[in-house]
């Protein structure tokens, strides 16, 4: 039996009951069909970047999706649509990216794990996300065992969600993405601490190679990539969310909290047949919060472990829960669970943890 821990960046998890490593999508959709025979549980893994896997593993299959490729699908003018099989290293390919010239991913630059998971939560940061450049999916869809190609809209991707995230199954065969062909001229930038790092004003242009450097370093400062010898990056990145809540519970808030409008999410509009829409209240104002801010504000810092718990916050980040050394996933949830309780307590507010949770709950 293959323990999981070997492949989350975690670092904890039990045996899973079968393992099959796919490297062509032949493989993976064969493999993937196979399963979907049985009723055997089943779960994809990528990078294992973004997993909190139980300490009793997994019974079932785990496909791993080791597939790679990345091609130019066309060449219009000043655009670059190029299709990115699954198991493309997502850091591999921003960096590829960045060195073609071509705009839109390169503040996404330094997030690990594979380019397929990358819709599933519409990975984010530095003031973009995966959202902003995503054309298409090529996607294997569970209930039918059909094989079709998704539009961003049809994935309903909002703040660290999407359709995938939210339920819909099946498996990202292949990632197809409209970039700005600007022969090396970066996105405007949309992040204070970003434009700061560069010398820059919001909303200017860069040479892509700087908004990648910068970008690499604030992360590393924060130990947002992965290194090896970086214990505080032996995490599943930040593990919270930053909360979404109507406006007058955040009122109730201390005034230097930080605070920024919402857009309303987007709503799955598809009903089935013949079923008429309920009737909606008109939505509140929504406002998100720094998870960050509500946990070092109920007195958690940076570094804090709970009495003999192997499991600690980063000593660089308080978003992240790390493992600093043979932790199990236990001691990652009891930390985190005392991390949501005293937020709770203190704020009202509950914090979600962002990761996948597979066989383990808070
Ligand atoms: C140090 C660090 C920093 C991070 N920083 C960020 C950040 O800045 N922004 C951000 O958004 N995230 C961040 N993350 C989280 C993580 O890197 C991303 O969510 C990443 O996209 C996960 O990719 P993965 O291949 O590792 O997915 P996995 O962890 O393997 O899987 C995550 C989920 O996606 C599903 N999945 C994986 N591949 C597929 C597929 N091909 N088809 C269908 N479902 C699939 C899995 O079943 C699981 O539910 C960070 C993580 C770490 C460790």
């Amino acid at each position: 039996m293959t323990s999981l821990a070997e492949f989350t960046t975690l670092r904890v998890g039990g045996p899973a009951a079968r393992l099959v490593r796919a490297s062509t999508t032949d493989e993976l959709v064969d493999a993937a069909l196979e399963v979907w025979a049985t009723d055997e549980e089943w779960l994809v893994l990528g990078g294992g970047s973004n997993l909190l896997v139980g300490d009793d593993g997994f019974d079932g299959t785990v496909l791993k999706v080791e597939t790679r490729g990345i091609r130019r699908l066309d060449a219009a003018p000043g655009r670059a649509r190029i299709r990115v099989e699954a198991g493309e290293d997502w850091e591999a390919l921003v960096a590829y990216t960045v060195e073609q010239g071509w705009a839109g991913l390169e503040p996404l630059s330094g997030i690990p794990g594979s380019t397929g998971a990358s819709p599933v939560q519409n990975i984010g940061a530095y003031g973009a996300e995966v959202s902003s450049s995503l054309a298409a999916i090529d996607f294997l869809d569970h209930e039918t065992g059909d094989r079709m190609m998704l539009s961003a809209v049809d994935l309903a991707l909002g703040y660290r969600t999407s359709a995938l995230k939210r339920g819909r199954r099946g498996i990202v065969l292949a990632v197809e993405f409209d970039l700005a062909d600007t022969g090396g001229v970066s996105t405007p930038v949309a992040y204070p601490q970003l434009a700061t790092a560069l010398g820059v004003q919001l909303g200017d242009t860069v040479p892509l190679a700087d908004v990648r450097r910068a970008v690499l370093e604030l992360r590393r400062r924060k130990g947002m990539v992965l290194v090896a010898d970086d214990t505080d990056s032996v995490s599943a990145g930040s593990f919270f969310t930053n909360p979404i809540v109507p406006e007058n519970e955040a009122r109730k808030l201390p005034e230097d909290a930080p605070r920024w409008p919402v857009d309303p999410e987007p709503e799955d509009l598809v009903l089935p047949l013949g079923e008429v829409p309920a009737p909606r209240a008109v939505q509140p104002a929504r406002v998100k919060l720094s998870a960050a801010w509500l946990i070092e504000r109920a007195g958690i810092g940076r570094g804090f472990a709970l009495p003999g718990s192997r499991a600690a916050v980063s000593s660089k980040h308080t978003l992240a829960l790390t493992n600093r050394g043979g932790a199990t996933a236990e001691e990652i949830s009891e930390l985190a669970r005392y991390v949501q309780i005293r937020v709770f307590s203190q704020f009202g507010v509950h914090l979600e943890p962002e990761p996948n949770l597979i066989g383990i709950s808070l």
